[in-house]
């Protein structure tokens, strides 16, 4: 196990976790992970109740100690959902900071309250036999963005070979103190936010609740990196005009990272305009963790999620599913396909799912869109389900008048669909969230702004007003849960 962590054995008195006020050092950490790995034993799958705490990072790494798949649960998540993913994942335990009142669907499992303030010494599972890389480390459910969330098993490879990978690209180094705003439950806030600075041996400093205040403060005192979601960064554009302390927090940042959606041109541009720093995007999924990133030492050019990343083959391909397009071509847009150690082994009890997702050769259909440009840079168009626009003839990604959109004054979020069109096949609907309510823009006005600035055909011919777009908890557009006619 140690050598998922070496700085859990090396360095004791380096700091790890910060939460709030309240930290812990490598040897605490290992101490207190230890001791819950121990009482693990026997354990089939553990339930993380994942609030954006220590003692979810203690939990998560005392699973991984014990050999003992982690499953993340979103606190928030009540009813029918919760439900399936405890029915799904058929935890034998969960773990929690003593005295959680847990809901009913969680009721029947061991409840193992998770001690962090524990002085043993490290417990068996620290010594032990490491897992083969091959063994479930995690199951993680999807975000739900499409569908019902489905849990991807994910073996320790995928987490190592991943945050390797990144720390190649990222010039990642134990050196890096990490700014943390994201909840805990998906692969971005837990395995790149919390075990990414960890198998570093470097420390990460959460906000509990993401604001600019907090990014201005930690920053501003000795961090170096900052994760965030897009709304994050939107946020943050949107305050640095009046936020000179932001504006130099930023500007000495060694490395600000975006993912789990697209991060608007927009916003991209007028950060960079304030600070000088261009964010870094990278490209993943739940079942793939990390597949592309702009790198460290490249050129981040607002719309790309840069290149593959070491040890990651990425493809695209035409409808059929197989056929590949040539790089070089910045036109033409396909199907992102991944193969490498990143990739998750199957969807939990969806054999049908599992199978459905891999074209011959064992390559992960991600079903999200693409084009590359003539130095392998990967833009994302969208989501082919829910992104790609097919109208008169031409395949529309709804990403670039989305961009086009925010662009105007007068809009604060965009979302860009297709509807069922007698002539066109599909016509382009944008739903529009006006910046200033008392005056939307108007319709044709949105048109003529999106005809100026790409090609005609990707003008909206109906605009739909509403006061917020329908968002999940990585901020991430559900474009199924806009209100349908
Ligand atoms: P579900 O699979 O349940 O519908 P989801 O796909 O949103 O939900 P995740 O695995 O959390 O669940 O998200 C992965 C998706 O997020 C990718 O397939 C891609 O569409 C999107 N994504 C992640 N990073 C980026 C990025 N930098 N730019 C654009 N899209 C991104
Ligand atoms: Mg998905």
């Amino acid at each position: 196990m140690s050598s998922l962590f070496p700085a859990l054995a090396q360095e004791p008195d380096r700091p790890a976790l910060r939460f709030g006020d309240r930290s812990l050092t490598y040897g605490e950490l290992a101490s207190a992970a230890g001791a819950l790995a121990a009482r693990l034993d026997g354990a089939t799958r553990a339930a993380v109740w994942a609030t954006p705490s220590l003692e979810t990072a203690v939990g998560v790494v005392a699973a991984l100690l014990a050999g003992v798949p982690a499953v993340p649960i979103n606190p928030k998540s009540g009813g029918s959902e919760l439900a399936h993913i405890v029915a799904d994942s058929a935890p034998s335990v969960v773990l929690a900071a003593p005295g959680t009142e847990l809901p009913d669907a969680l009721g029947d499992l061991t409840f193992v309250g998770i001690d962090i303030d524990t002085a043993a010494a490290p417990g068996p599972a620290l010594d032990g036999p490491e897992p083969d890389a091959g063994a479930p480390a995690f199951v993680v459910y999807t975000s739900g963005t499409t569908g019902p969330p489905k849990g991807a098993v994910l073996p320790r490879r995928a987490v190592t070979s991943t945050l390797d990978a990144l720390q190649d690209a990222w010039e990642w180094t134990g050196d890096d103190v990490l700014v943390h705003g994201l909840p805990l439950f998906h692969v971005h806030g837990l395995i790149l936010g919390v075990l990414g600075p960890l198998r570093r041996g470097g420390s990460v400093r959460h906000l509990g609740r993401f604001s600019t205040e907090g990014v201005t403060r930690e920053l501003g005192s000795g961090a170096t990196m900052l994760f965030g979601v897009p709304t994050m960064y939107h946020r943050i554009a949107e305050a640095l005009p009046a936020d000179p302390e932001l504006v130099k927090a930023l500007s000495g940042a060694r490395l600000l990272v975006s993912g789990s959606a697209a991060l608007p041109v927009h916003d991209h541009e007028r950060i960079a305009a304030a600070t000088g720093r261009r964010v870094i995007e990278r490209y993943g999924m739940t079942e793939t963790l990390m597949n592309t990133s702009v790198r460290a030492d490249g050129e981040a050019r607002a719309g790309t999620v840069g290149v593959p990343l070491p040890g990651v083959s990425v493809r695209l391909v035409e409808e059929d599913g197989v056929t590949e397009i040539p790089a070089g071509d910045p036109e033409a847009v396909g199907e992102i396909q991944v193969r490498g150690p990143n990739l998750f082994t199957e969807y939990l009890n969806r054999p049908d799912a599992t199978a459905g997702a891999f074209a011959e050769g064992g390559w992960f259909r991600t079903g999200d869109m693409a084009v590359r440009d003539a130095d392998g840079y990967v833009r994302i168009v969208g989501r082919k389900a829910t992104d790609l626009i097919k109208s008169g003839g031409y395949k529309i990604g709804a990403g670039e008048i989305e961009n086009a959109l925010l662009e105007h004054p007068g809009v604060r979020e965009a979302a860009v669909t297709g509807e069922p069109d007698d002539d066109l096949g599909e016509r382009i609907v944008a739903w529009i969230v006006p910046a200033d309510a008392e005056r939307p823009p108007a319709a044709d006005e949105l048109a003529s702004h999106v005809a100026d600035r790409l090609a005609p055909h990707k003008r909206p011919r109906v605009v739909r007003y509403l006061e917020a777009l329908p968002r999940n908890d990585m901020g991430k557009i559900m474009k199924r849960a806009l209100p349908r006619d």
